[in-house]
């Protein structure tokens, strides 16, 4: 009985992935022993990511006052509850008056016993209400949260809202945790650990000596939303049809956060870039942008810290997305000075100003080159000093053994190697589309490797799906990097593909980049239109920069990439069409990034 009402409750989680209702037909069983949190979803309705009035949004049902939420619940060993109440922002004003209370009860029959109750009061912010269940482990209870304000002259109806509360039991040894970290923007040859001769990244080169390093790993399209989407989904762009910035997820893809949830894992999201798309499978999302980059980022990283001690005990996943370095490059002291020189440059590092340079045709001199890309070096190393506030984090909560840090980024950036160009979208070249990727194991995965072999951000999740030993749905259109755990890792891909909208295509081997535009595409970019040719071949051995363009010189190998090109977008055509654009705030959103024109 005990088994049947944790596998039902399961069942229920299952079904608020929206993933596992479109694409199977009955959710998968799962092993009782390997769910460490139960969500316990509303019993009608459905919950959703709501905030509170300031960063934190969190899966909620909303509810009357007053009103009850009830779940019957065998309650397994060393149980903990944990839930949030909030009244609704901009509620009615006779309730602004009254004196509530809000009470979490465990009942057996028709008694029951107050675990914890408080006095609640309409005003911003989430409370926490955390139970410990010791009492109950092992019984059947029913648990109620109970809200009321004795003398309300009648119902408010959907004025509150309680998170959907966890019962987690404590993680067992051998179960692991996921901490992934992306870093928006962020090249891989600016960072020490790839080989820059500047010391921009400390933390990143001590994960990576405690990790495995893919050094050829590619995003699949130098924009934050589509690449985002696709680290998340494992699907190409054109498969989740979020081509472009703005562009909300489709409802029904599963995630890698909706799978590890409905294992079991608790989920939370800190993030300061794509804050206005959606997030299945996350039962907290951080989303802030106050303040500028640089305080928005540090306010992320802060929260994640304070999560990840909420987190000591259970078994989670938690997303970190930075959004330096991207530009403006205007990182904050020290890190503006490390590497530039005072006077040397009148450049400020601004998107505008560089765009403005690009427009009016304007040579960039050597000193200020140098100096705009000590900026973003600066930035580099300022979100390296985040990620090991994040690694200490680990260290200081007893979670380093036990949890898998992956580290990548979303895309690269140009750094005017190539149409004197300063951002990311739409380049389809190394600059933009060479991502790190590490990923580090603890006593599963040598220390310190390293591999060639070619890796895509769409590999992410089925890798971290695979490590965890967790079934990789055959929807996924990324591989396990890792095969069977397989070590060293063999080549599961030769070649890693990339596109940009759904219109160019790159192919990336081991030797060469190919970059195809059958139509020609010009795409607008700041500053001026980004030209790309209809077909560029690069050795990449040769010419680590992609200057020299070979396609005219070697027909045999345009001829196989083409073919190449041309089988990987039949594949990934999305079924059933285009999604929507974005809406009014998401433009807002991007405008401030400059991926929008004004
Ligand atoms: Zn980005």
């Amino acid at each position: 009985m005990r088994r049947h009402v944790v596998r039902g409750l399961c069942g229920l989680a299952l079904l608020a992935g929206l993933g596992f209702v479109a694409l199977r037909a009955r959710p998968p069983a799962l092993p009782t022993r390997s769910v460490r949190t139960i969500h316990l979803e509303p019993r009608t309705g459905r919950a959703e990511l709501l905030g509170d009035g300031a960063s934190t949004k969190l899966r909620a049902a909303v509810v009357d006052v007053p009103s009850v939420l009830s779940w019957p619940v065998d309650v397994p060993r060393g149980a903990k509850l944990e839930t949030y109440f909030s009244f609704a922002r901009g509620g009615p004003e006779d309730l602004q008056s009254l004196s509530c209370r809000a009470r979490v009860e465990a009942g057996e029959g028709d008694g029951g016993t107050v675990l914890l109750e408080r006095e609640v009061r309409p005003g911003p912010g989430w409370e926490a209400f955390e139970v410990d269940l010791s009492q109950q482990a092992g019984r059947s209870v029913v648990l109620r949260l109970d809200l009321a304000c004795p003398g309300a002259p009648r119902v408010f109806p959907n004025a509150a809202r309680w998170s959907v509360p966890l019962l987690s039991t404590p993680r067992t040894e051998g179960e692991r945790n996921v901490l992934l970290v992306s870093i928006d923007t962020l090249r891989a040859d600016h960072l020490s650990a790839y080989g820059y001769p500047r010391a921009t990244s400390p933390q990143v080169d001590a994960l990576s000596r405690r990790g495995l390093l893919f050094d050829r790993a590619e995003t699949v399209q130098s924009a934050t939303w589509p690449a985002l989407t696709s680290l998340h989904t494992s699907l190409y762009p054109s498969a989740h049809g979020v081509v472009e910035n703005g562009q909300p997820m489709p409802e029904g893809l599963p995630t890698l956060a909706e799978l590890l949830r409905s294992q079991g894992f608790s989920t939370s999201a800190f993030i300061t870039n794509m804050t206005r798309g959606r997030h299945p499978g996350f039962s907290r999302l951080f989303l802030s942008r106050e303040g500028g980059q640089a305080a928005a980022d540090r306010a992320a990283v802060e929260q994640a810290v304070a999560q990840l001690e909420r987190e000591r005990e259970r078994r989670f996943f938690m997303w970190v997305h930075l959004l330096s370095p991207h530009a403006d490059y205007a990182p904050p002291a020290p890190y503006d000075a490390a590497f530039t020189q005072p006077g040397a440059s009148s450049l400020h590092g601004g998107l505008e100003e560089l765009a403005a340079l690009r427009r009016r045709g304007a040579a960039i001199s050597e000193s200020d080159l140098a100096h705009v890309i000590g900026l973003y070096d600066g930035e580099v190393a300022f979100a390296d000093e985040l990620v090991g506030l994040l690694l200490s984090a680990l260290v200081r909560n007893g979670l380093e053994k036990s949890t898998i840090v992956v580290l990548t980024a979303d895309h690269g950036e140009d750094l005017h190697e190539h149409n004197r160009y300063f951002f990311h979208s739409p380049s389809v070249y190394r600059s933009s589309m060479s991502i790190p990727l590490i990923l580090a194991v603890p006593g599963v995965l040598p220390e310190g490797g390293r591999t060639s072999h070619p890796a895509s951000l769409v590999d992410v999740a089925p890798t971290i799906l695979g490590v965890l030993g967790l079934p990789v749905p055959s929807s996924l259109q990324g591989h396990n990097l890792l095969p069977g755990g397989s070590l060293p890792p063999r080549p599961v891909r030769q070649m890693a593909f990339g596109e940009t909208n759904g219109r160019i295509f790159t192919v990336r081997s081991p030797e060469w980049r190919f970059v195809y535009n059958p139509e020609r595409v010009q795409p607008a970019a700041p500053g001026g239109v980004y030209p790309i040719a209809e077909a560029e071949l690069y050795d990449e051995e040769r010419d680590p920069r992609e200057a020299l363009n070979l396609a005219s010189s070697r027909p045999g190998l345009v001829r196989a990439f083409t073919a190449e090109a041309v089988a990987f977008r039949s594949r990934i055509r999305r079924k059933g069409g285009l999604v929507p654009g974005p809406d009014a705030e998401a433009v807002e959103e991007l405008r401030a990034l400059g991926y929008l024109q004004h």
